[in-house]
């Protein structure tokens, strides 16, 4: 059986044997549990030969990073440098370690100091949304007061003339409902003495209603006066000038140079 000789064991192999734990660079604040790289268990069960399956594997060979045989060794990987199992298992656990720290320190760090500035990211990115929404509902509204504001003015002094004309018209109908209902008594006492069988009676009534009948024309003409109405004249709702008044949205670029999203 070709024992390999272990001082020649890595020589020519792809495997760097330079490796150890104080090239890993460890942080203080590392600790990793001791993988016991001296300590592998026996392997409780040794596979066959994948090019002889009916010989289990003995070898390890540093050339072709394969479990070989001792057939093999005479064999297909005649004039490589093999390894035994266990000292084969001990620097593959090294490679893992360097894998393991390679990941944890560099790209585990890397992507949680992205996944903070995403998260700032977010969070900022919500704050500064909710804020311009604020601003520009609080300039809506402004814009509705003032609005409100100049409709309920004009509405007022609509209201004012009303007002004044109704005033006057009212004046007017209650002077004319009086002079109406003057007329009417001076018409019903007239009709009465008109239609009296008494003589004496006749002639004493028309006396006493003459006088009331030629001064009514002394009461001065009823006129309805000149009144001011007020007309309305919408104005163009011009949706590009409540537009320019609101003002607008502008887009701002953000940009980290220091992070890249790939
Ligand atoms: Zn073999
Ligand atoms: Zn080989």
């Amino acid at each position: 059986m070709g024992t390999a000789d272990n001082d020649s064991v890595y020589k020519g192999s792809d495997f760097d044997g330079n490796v150890s734990l104080d090239s890993l660079n460890l942080g203080s604040d590392y600790d990793p549990v001791d993988p016991g790289v001296d300590q592998v268990p026996p392997t409780p069960t040794v596979p066959c030969c994948q090019e002889h399956s009916h010989n289990k594997v003995q070898m390890y060979c540093n050339k072709c990073d394969i479990m070989v045989c001792t057939e093999c060794v005479i064999g297909a990987h005649n004039g490589h440098k093999f390894s035994d199992l266990t000292k084969a298992a001990s620097k593959k656990k090294l490679i893992l370690k360097k894998h393991m720290l390679n990941i944890s320190k560099t790209d585990c760090v890397e992507l949680e100091e992205k996944l903070t500035k995403v998260r700032e990211r977010k969070s900022e990115n919500l704050r500064q949304t909710n804020e311009t929404k604020d601003s520009l509902l609080r300039k809506g509204d402004e814009l509705k007061e003032k609005v409100d504001r100049i409709v309920q003015g004009l509405v007022r002094k609509l209201s004012i003339q009303g007002k004044l004309n109704d005033d006057v018209l009212g004046e007017a109908e209650r002077n004319i409902e009086e002079r109406l209902c003057i007329r009417r008594s001076l018409a019903e006492a007239c009709n009465t003495a008109f239609n009296s069988n008494d003589p004496v009676e006749i002639i004493q009534q028309e006396k006493t209603l003459k006088h009331t009948v030629q001064s009514r024309k002394d009461d001065g003409e009823i006129t309805v006066p000149n009144l001011m109405f007020y007309d309305f004249i919408p104005g163009n709702v011009a949706e590009e000038n409540i537009k320019e008044q609101i003002g607008e949205l502008s887009e701002e670029m953000f940009i980290d140079t220091d992070f890249k999203f790939v």
